[in-house]
């Protein structure tokens, strides 16, 4: 098969379009035939690599992808070939603790497919037979694909960690990341009103049209939770997403008493100062998560297959064309999902 492969890190150049041997599925494995790939800033995080991260070479990125079922693993049950999926990247034991109990992105032995197993930026990738949703018919696999990882993210943090309601306000500090356009969407969806943060007005157009109800310009102006604190009648927000993370000190301050700062990322670096007066005076909860659960991923894509959520998809590559793509995605220009075309 063709994949993308790495054998170091580094930047796009360490990346190989080449042959690679098609995987076998293991006991309780599908072997699907990938048509489309999306890609996620955790592609180009493990490509650069972290202290400590572990991989076996050669590797293949690429958490999201869809296509169709191409050979079945032994107990494999409940699929035929020819099926067409989407694949939930969330890889767990089911057998943990946590995974009993239904929370397993929880899970003991928990992994993200593409992060540090071979993933889906190749023409076939084995995955748990639990770890599939059927495609309704005519569903377009980028637009799937494009969903996955960011929906149940998105979902998972907003609704099953943050219990938004309908009427609470919420401002997502990022207009046009892929988890912060599905958060815009899943909080209007609830019947929430959406403040957004953003670095142009060319984003925050894009989160206008996802339905945000208050834009605000941090270009223009850099003390944006001051905008936010006079938006919400010095009250502050019930709900701040910030995935950024170096943005925490406004975060805070945009927050009403009691509020609840969601993260699951952050795309400003890992390590920043925080003023923990706030977190006190304030009564903040801090509730961070990673992915989301079975359960929330199957609701959440129906509501995508519904079109109740729609995935904004920017651009598609061609496989082979995987530098450019990443470069792309790296240049922060993209309003949307970057997609791959992996068979046409
Ligand atoms: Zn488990």
């Amino acid at each position: 098969m063709k994949a993308v492969l790495f054998h170091m890190h580094g930047g796009p150049d360490v990346l190989q379009y080449t042959d690679y041997p098609i995987p076998d599925p293991k006991p309780g494995q599908v072997l699907v035939r990938l048509k489309a790939a999306a890609l996620n800033r955790m592609d180009l995080w493990v490509r650069e690599g972290w202290p400590g991260i572990k991989l076996e070479y050669p590797h293949i990125s690429g958490a999201d992808g869809a296509g169709e079922i191409a050979a079945l693993g032994e107990n494999a049950s409940g699929w035929k070939v020819g099926e067409r999926v989407v694949i939930n990247p969330s890889l767990h034991c089911g057998m943990c603790e946590f995974c009993i109990a239904g929370a397993d992105n929880l899970c003991t032995k928990w992994a993200l497919l593409g992060e540090t197993v071979r993933g889906t930026l190749a023409e076939y990738v084995a995955v748990p037979a639990r770890n599939l949703v059927l495609l309704p018919d005519g569903f377009d696999e980028h637009r799937a694909a494009a969903a996955a990882l960011v929906y149940q993210t998105a979902w998972h943090s907003l609704i099953t960690r943050g219990d938004l309601r309908p009427g609470e306000t919420v401002l997502v500090v990022g207009a046009s990341g892929g988890v912060n356009t599905a958060t815009i969407q899943i909080a209007k969806l609830t019947g929430a009103v959406v403040h957004v943060v953003g670095s142009s007005a060319e984003k925050l157009a894009l989160a206008e049209s996802l339905g945000a109800d208050f834009l605000i310009d941090r270009s223009k102006d850099e003390n944006w939770s001051k905008a936010v604190f006079q938006l919400t009648d010095r009250r502050g927000v019930d709900v701040v997403v910030d995935n950024v993370g170096t943005t925490f000190s406004q975060s805070f301050r945009a927050a009403r008493k009691g509020g609840r700062i969601l993260t699951v990322g952050n795309t400003g670096g890992p390590k920043f100062e925080i003023d923990n007066r706030y977190i006190f005076g304030k009564h903040l909860s801090i509730l961070g998560s990673t992915m989301s659960n079975r359960q929330d991923f199957a609701h959440v894509m129906g509501l995508v297959f519904a079109g109740k959520l729609q995935p904004v998809l920017d651009r598609t590559f061609p496989l082979s064309e995987v530098r450019l793509a990443e470069e792309f995605l790296q240049s922060g220009e993209q309003k949307g999902k970057i997609t791959l075309e992996i068979r046409g």
